[in-house]
């Protein structure tokens, strides 16, 4: 049995921008600030310490309350935000999604910094969410209630270990992610890690995080999906 937990965005997928768009049209709304993000990255983040750096920038006390009215807003509008925007699935993911999906002896999660439901209206949005759901939501670990990635890994493994227990080795566990932090999160719950250069961080400053494997894109790295199905 081989665990497999992604990232999205810059890994399954490219929403050109729309998250980042509608975290930040939600905060004006609902605040009455400018649409303004100067200074606030995003790349391999969780969304809960993302909106606590866009509240601090427009000098929004970060109370449970101004998050919760947040988060409402923000669901809201990602749907428009992705019609809006030119996204796409990256190369490689809708091939290594069928041919994964195909085994019920693996188990596909995610481990993303995004909301549980702004997770699913993204995958949604590009056609993949069936690879990852239940039944009852999607699998694995998400940034509603963490501010630090490595703790949305620890609960996919908490969430995984209770659903397949026969999954005790941690070189059974891999990572696919497209930042520095997605190679810490692996390196925090013992999984290997494969980085793609799709997204937030390029080869070479991915390459000094010393991932397991390290690929331009997932049309490459075939040798683990191989490896996987035997
Ligand atoms: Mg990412």
């Amino acid at each position: 049995m081989t665990a497999v937990f992604f990232d999205i965005d810059g890994t399954l997928i490219c929403t050109a921008g729309a998250g980042q768009d509608a975290m930040a049209s939600a905060v004006a709304q609902c605040f009455g600030v400018p649409a303004d993000r100067a200074g606030v990255t995003f790349a391999g983040r969780t969304d809960r310490s993302i909106v606590l750096d866009l509240f601090a920038l427009h000098d929004i006390p970060s109370t449970e309350q101004n998050i919760a009215t947040f988060v409402r807003r923000f669901v809201e509008l990602l749907p428009e935000h992705l019609q809006a925007k030119q996204g796409r699935v990256l190369p490689g993911v809708s091939t290594w999604l069928q041919r994964l999906g195909a085994r019920d002896d693996l188990y596909l999660g995610l481990i993303t910094g995004n909301l549980h439901r702004t997770a699913h209206l993204k995958l949604e949005h590009y056609g993949i969410s069936s690879y990852f759901h239940n039944g009852a939501g999607l699998r694995g670990g998400f940034g509603d209630d963490h501010v630090e990635r490595d703790d949305v890994a620890r609960m996919a493994m908490v969430q995984l270990r209770g659903l397949r227990a026969n999954i005790v080795a941690s070189e059974q566990v891999w990572v696919v992610g497209d930042t520095t932090r997605d190679i810490q999160c692996a390196r925090a719950i013992g999984a290997r890690v494969i980085a793609v250069a799709t997204g937030g961080h390029d080869r070479s400053t991915l390459a000094a995080a010393r991932p397991d494997v390290l690929v331009d894109d997932l049309t490459q790295a075939t040798e683990c999906l191989d490896e996987w199905l035997q």
